[in-house]
């Protein structure tokens, strides 16, 4: 995809001076070195890089504050940073300016057992989150893929999700209170810790999804779960996709409470095969996920073995044992690797959609006729327990006609799910990779609201400008 075109510069002189106030600030905690700039332009995407014209590193939501107040005042673009693993473009500093990696802030503030709640700095990441909980009986819910540096407020500011949605939600229904700075440096805190209230608009709504393009998150309070009683995995392989989805929307139908419910098809398996080293179908698959008692699992497996057989589902393979579920799973999220180490050259187009469950079959098997037709070497991967799929395209992006061979088979993807009633994104986000898409789904009534709702907060439009909307 090209870049968009300009939305205006930074003089020299302000860049200057926001440079020499934050160093004052910041110390060596600004940087304006090449390597450091070139990393934070860039995501985990094909996405070319645009770097921004420095990098700070804040230790408190105060020095955030300071670092906007000082980049507006110069009328200075900033581009929030947490782990980069977004996928749409969406950390490129399109108008340059400050780039504001969080990893400074990765502090777990406090972990409220009583109330299935934490409250963290937003540079925590995933991973560290993650060991952090292990041994306490409590579990943070959404888990995207193999992102394990994803942050806090990254996974806050793309409304993540991934494989635990089906059954615990996304960071939409998970993040329950924001401490944010402002496009002004003013600070504000979206909610308080009550499972519920009806106290003004849901600001917390508000910034979860706003992909830095309203401010900057700083400290996020999430909801956890105790770890399940019992959790068993599954694996069945199938002689279509489309068998394969249909278990799936049974299985979701059928009102089975699975924790996960994963696909991949059959380039995918073959890839992952071949990095692993495991002996797999090469067929398409889905992977299970079951908490509950220990009874309760083994019901959910044997529900789901009997509709997986009425779809022609092979070798049904069940485990409580916990190694062997974590190799079980260790080929799903050895996927996205697996298919990066296959085309060694290229990077990876990642695209993602979402329809209502029962229309997903439809949608999935015509995806995959126009991923024939089309003879690029295509794989798809999906939580498909949402209705959540993505096609993942190995790219030269250097190649203009493969890269507008990819493009368009990116926009019938989109206009097939979008027919169906669902959606461009269901997790990745707009960034500016999808940008056009917006005013398709919502149409242009919707996205100027959501323009005036940019405006009314980022009047000079600062905040991770042509992301989401063009203001
Ligand atoms: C292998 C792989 C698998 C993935 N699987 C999934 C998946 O299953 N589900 C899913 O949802 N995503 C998935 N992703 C995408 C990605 O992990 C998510 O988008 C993630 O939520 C981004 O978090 P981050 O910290 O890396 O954010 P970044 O990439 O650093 O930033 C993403 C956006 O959020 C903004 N931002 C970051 N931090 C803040 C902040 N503190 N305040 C305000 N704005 C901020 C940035 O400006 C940018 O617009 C995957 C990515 C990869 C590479």
């Amino acid at each position: 995809m090209s870049l968009p075109a300009p939305i205006g510069s930074i003089t020299p002189a302000a860049r200057e001076a926001v440079v020499v106030s934050l160093q004052q600030l910041l110390g060596d905690r600004l940087s304006s070195a090449a390597a450091v700039r070139e990393r934070h332009g860039k995501d985990a995407s094909y996405h070319p890089c645009v770097p921004p014209d420095a990098v700070a590193f804040p230790h408190s939501t105060q020095e955030v504050s300071e670092i906007v107040k000082t980049c507006a005042r110069h009328r200075v673009p900033v581009v929030p940073f947490g782990g980069g693993t977004s996928l749409e473009g969406h950390v490129a500093a399109l108008r340059g300016g400050v780039c504001i990696d969080m990893a400074r802030m990765n502090r777990i503030l406090r972990v409220n057992a009583d109330d299935l709640d934490a409250t963290v700095e937003a540079g925590v990441t995933l991973q560290q989150f993650n060991e952090h909980l292990r041994d306490g009986g409590l579990f943070f819910s959404v888990d995207p893929g193999a992102a394990a540096q994803a942050t806090l407020g990254g996974m806050t500011a793309t409304r993540a999700s991934g494989t635990n949605t089906v059954r615990y939600g996304t960071m939409r229904e998970n993040v329950l209170a924001l401490t944010v700075v402002l496009a002004d440096g003013r600070i504000i805190h979206t909610a308080r810790r009550a499972r519920k209230s009806s106290a003004g608009y849901d600001l917390t709504r508000l910034f979860v999804g706003s992909e830095g393009t309203l401010g900057v998150i700083t400290e996020v309070t999430v909801r956890l779960f105790g770890v399940p009683a019992a959790m068993s995995s599954a694996t069945c392989s199938f002689p279509t996709v489309a068998a394969a989805v249909r278990t799936a929307i049974r299985t979701i139908q059928a009102g089975v409470p699975v924790a996960r419910m994963e696909l991949a098809n059959a380039a995918v398996m073959e890839a992952v095969k071949q990095y692993s080293k495991l002996d797999l179908p090469v067929a398409p698959t889905l992977w299970l996920d079951f908490h509950g008692t220990k009874a309760g699992v083994a019901e959910q497996a044997e529900a789901v073995r009997k509709i997986a057989a009425a779809q022609d589902g092979a070798g049904f393979c069940w485990t409580p044992d916990p190694e062997g579920r974590r190799r079980m799973w260790q080929a799903r999220y050895d996927a996205f690797y697996a298919l990066q180490a296959r085309y060694p050259g290229t990077e990876i187009w990642v695209t993602d959609a979402c329809v209502p469950i029962s229309r997903l079959a439809d949608c999935i098997t015509e995806t995959e006729e126009d991923l024939a037709a089309s003879g690029l070497p295509a794989a798809i991967l999906g939580h498909v327990g949402d209705g959540n799929f993505h096609v993942t395209i190995p790219l030269h992006p250097a190649e203009p006609q493969e890269v507008a061979a990819v493009e368009r088979l990116n926009g019938r993807l989109v206009r097939r799910a979008l027919a169906r009633e669902g959606t461009c994104t269901g997790e990745h986000g707009i960034g500016y990779g999808k940008v056009e898409f917006l005013v398709a789904e919502h149409g242009e009534e919707a996205v100027s609201v959501m323009r005036a709702l940019k405006l009314a907060l980022d009047p000079d439009n600062l905040m991770n400008p042509g992301k989401i909307v063009r203001a």
